[in-house]
């Protein structure tokens, strides 16, 4: 019978690696690093696998693809636009193949579905027609104001992002205080290819003198020309956004400045953080780090960490369990005990297995 290996991602927020093996085949769903810098999945025992899905351009979903010579150098399968978000992977051209963003492909024998995961530009989630069927969610979000969410297909077994535990605070009530926080400036830290253009529409819709870096202005320009990665209601504001002034060369700390990387570790964000003339002011909404710079800022009184969802709350994974019918929930990068109430929910559907039948 075939089975899903959770090689890592269970337990905790640790990096994204699941295997799903047959007799014949193994197929590896994302190979991810961190969020904690230098923290790999343990491949031991595991020399090759027929090929890696990636479902977003994270580095807690793709960081670990250096680790590809050691499992026999398989083929990658992404979508275009994660592809295009990470130029300089460790992947060579002949290894790479591309993802349509939703439909069918048939690969070792099974059939694979992928959808939209209102994540990141082009993150998809993946249906695959192994054993009684299994899902792998990624990261997802139904809230994102620009990327879409499409709704999975029915499956047995689920993989599902349960990073939020047990949040249930909806994105409009998150966007009040953010707005308050950044009135007067801030500078508003976030990842590649993540919620950047989300957060430069929903401040614009609200009024703020918003400014971009280059990396932000990139990704407003990229999903202007690929309409099909946004949503319809945005296609607008998008035209608007990609004219948003850039803070690249004139930046104040009266300015508020959506810029990479999230935790100050890169980028501009880095740059400002680093500009002790004119001290700017934080905003970080993602995982913060031990030991990065995020963490000083907070401590320092430099910066402060406001929730901006990105994943599913606590609500949107059951909906998707009932939704799917999945009887084997794995519950993905949460520690159990900050999820005590959806554990409860989910009850006897909940496998944390390192091995599961599918
Ligand atoms: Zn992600």
């Amino acid at each position: 019978m075939p089975e899903l290996i959770t090689l890592s991602g269970v337990g905790g927020k640790t990096p994204a690696a699941f295997l799903v093996k047959s007799q014949e085949h193994s197929i590896l769903l994302d190979i991810g690093e961190g969020p904690e810098p230098g923290v790999l999945p343990d491949f031991t025992g595991i020399d090759r696998v027929d090929a890696v899905l990636l479902s977003h351009a994270h580095v807690d979903h793709v960081g670990g693809l250096a680790l590809l010579p050691n499992l026999g150098n398989p083929e990658v399968y992404a979508s275009q636009a994660t592809w295009e978000l990470m130029p300089e992977a460790p992947v060579a051209d002949t290894q790479r193949r591309i993802l349509p963003v939703s439909g069918q492909i048939s690969l070792c024998g099974t059939q694979i579905t992928m959808g939209q995961t209102g994540h990141a530009p082009g993150g998809l989630w993946f249906h695959l027609g192994t054993g009684r069927s299994l899902i792998y969610m990624g990261d997802h979000s139904e809230e994102s104001p620009v990327l879409p969410y499409e709704a999975p297909p029915a499956a047995h077994t689920v993989i599902v992002d349960a990073s939020y535990g047990d949040r249930n605070t909806d994105l409009e009530t998150q966007l009040d205080a953010l707005e308050n926080a950044a009135k007067g400036g801030a500078v508003i830290a976030v990842p590649i290819g993540g919620r950047g253009p989300d957060l430069v529409i929903a401040l614009q819709a609200r009024g703020l003198p918003v400014k971009v870096d280059e990396q932000v202005a990139r990704e407003l320009a990229f999903l202007t020309k690929n309409l099909h990665l946004a949503n319809s209601q945005v296609h607008g504001d998008l035209a608007k956004a990609v004219n948003t002034p850039r803070a690249d060369q004139d930046a104040k700390p009266s300015d508020v400045i959506i810029a990479v990387g999230p935790n100050a570790d890169y980028g501009l964000a880095q740059s400002l953080a680093e500009a002790t003339d004119e001290p700017f002011r934080f905003v970080f909404t993602g995982f913060v780090p031990q030991n990065s710079p995020a963490k000083r800022l907070i401590e320092t009184g430099r910066g402060e960490w406001l929730p901006w969802n990105v994943h599913p709350r606590m609500k949107d994974v059951i909906k998707l369990v009932e939704q799917t019918g999945a009887k084997q929930v794995v519950p993905a990068f949460v520690d159990p005990n900050k999820a005590t109430h959806l554990f409860n929910t989910l009850g006897n559907r909940i496998c944390l297995d390192r091995a599961i039948k599918l």
